[in-house]
């Protein structure tokens, strides 16, 4: 009996996502009595699969047919669900990313088996699986009995940090080829044009934010400066997206991206639930604010409070006084 790992990547770079998946999952199986396996779907899953096994995973299922090549949540779905009959796996886990959680309730209703989406624990040691599961961006935390044999469940984004397995497995490549059919394959990604380029917003180990106090489009560059300084990247609130500032991909929080950078810098933020949900699993975070009462003044571990314009600039003036 295999608790099966679906492993995201983009042509066989792995998604971050994946590791985080695995990390959260080998416990969960070990606590279960379930070997863990993964698997990769499409092109280019046998190099995305490959170090699995450091990860615990016994098995990495590559799944390859003509239809599987870039992500198609039915044509993933579908195979997911053959996965699990032919091996007769009692679980499945994917990490809750859009694109997880998709593939997962794709599999779910292949199957006709209940779902439980974006977990933060998972209990496996009664009759019934008992999990907690993040709501609402985070804003609420419902508690769960899934009563089903077979568990499909995907884990919240960021809830844990990936880790290696303290004691690795094999992590052997076994392929797989599902049974598809046209009928099957209904959404293909035809063409993509990737935005961001290196570090992105949800894995960057620092984030320079700016809300609606930064004041202008213009008044972004002093963030950007800093950011570079860091190795960092630009991120912002909704209403800097709203004011038309900042794309959309930059936003920070509920209807943007989750972050859990080493450092977040929030100057010019209120720290409104919305944002902050999307911000709480930074590991440090610096609020600069003119109000000392802000929301994000209080939950952050360290504060200035005075006009960003100012502290900003001077942070990286003295960044760069001591890089000489
Ligand atoms: C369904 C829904 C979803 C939402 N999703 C998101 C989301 O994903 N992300 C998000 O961010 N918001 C989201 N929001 C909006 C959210 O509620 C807030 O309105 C928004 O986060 C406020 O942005 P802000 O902090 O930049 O602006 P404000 O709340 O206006 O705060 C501006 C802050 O800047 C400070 N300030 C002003 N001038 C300066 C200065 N010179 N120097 C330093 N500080 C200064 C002020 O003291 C203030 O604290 C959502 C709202 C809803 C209803």
């Amino acid at each position: 009996m295999s608790l099966l790992v679906v492993c995201d990547h983009d042509r066989g770079s792995l998604a971050d996502a994946s590791l985080e998946a695995l990390t959260f999952a080998h416990p969960l199986a070990r606590a279960a009595g379930l070997e863990m396996a993964a698997v990769v779907i499409g092109e280019g899953a046998e190099i995305a699969g490959q170090g699995l096994g450091a990860y615990g995973a016994h098995i990495v299922h590559t799944a390859s047919h003509p239809l599987l090549t870039d992500f198609g949540p039915e044509a993933w779905g579908e195979t997911v669900a053959q996965l699990m009959i032919s091996t007769g796996a009692s679980a499945l886990l994917a990490c809750g990313t859009d694109r997880g959680n998709e593939v997962v309730a794709q599999a779910a209703a292949r199957l006709d088996l209940p779902f439980v989406a974006n977990c933060r624990s998972v209990d496996p040691t009664g009759d019934q699986w008992s999990m907690t599961r993040v709501q609402w961006g985070g804003s609420l935390l419902e508690d769960i009995d899934l009563t089903a044999e077979i568990r499909l469940m995907t884990v919240a984004h960021h809830a844990v940090e990936a880790k290696v397995a303290e004691a690795p497995a094999a992590g052997s490549l076994v392929s797989f080829s599902p049974e598809l059919g046209e009928e099957t394959v209904h959404t293909v990604v035809a063409d993509r044009v990737v935005l961001t380029k290196g570090v992105t917003l949800s894995t960057a180990p620092v984030v320079v934010g700016g809300g609606r106090g930064v004041g202008s489009a213009e008044a972004f560059a002093p963030l950007e400066e800093l950011a570079a300084e860091l190795n960092g990247v630009v991120g912002c609130s909704r209403a800097v997206t709203n004011n038309g500032w900042r794309p959309h991909s930059d936003q920070v929080g509920q209807t943007g991206t989750r972050i859990a950078p080493d450092i977040y810098i929030a100057s010019g933020i209120s720290g409104a639930i919305q944002h902050w949900v999307g911000a709480m699993a930074a590991k440090n975070i610096l609020a600069i604010n003119t109000d000392s009462e802000a929301n994000m003044v209080s939950r952050a571990g360290h504060a200035v409070i005075g006009d960003l314009h100012q502290v900003i600039p001077a942070i990286t003036q003295e960044i760069r006084r001591r890089k000489g």
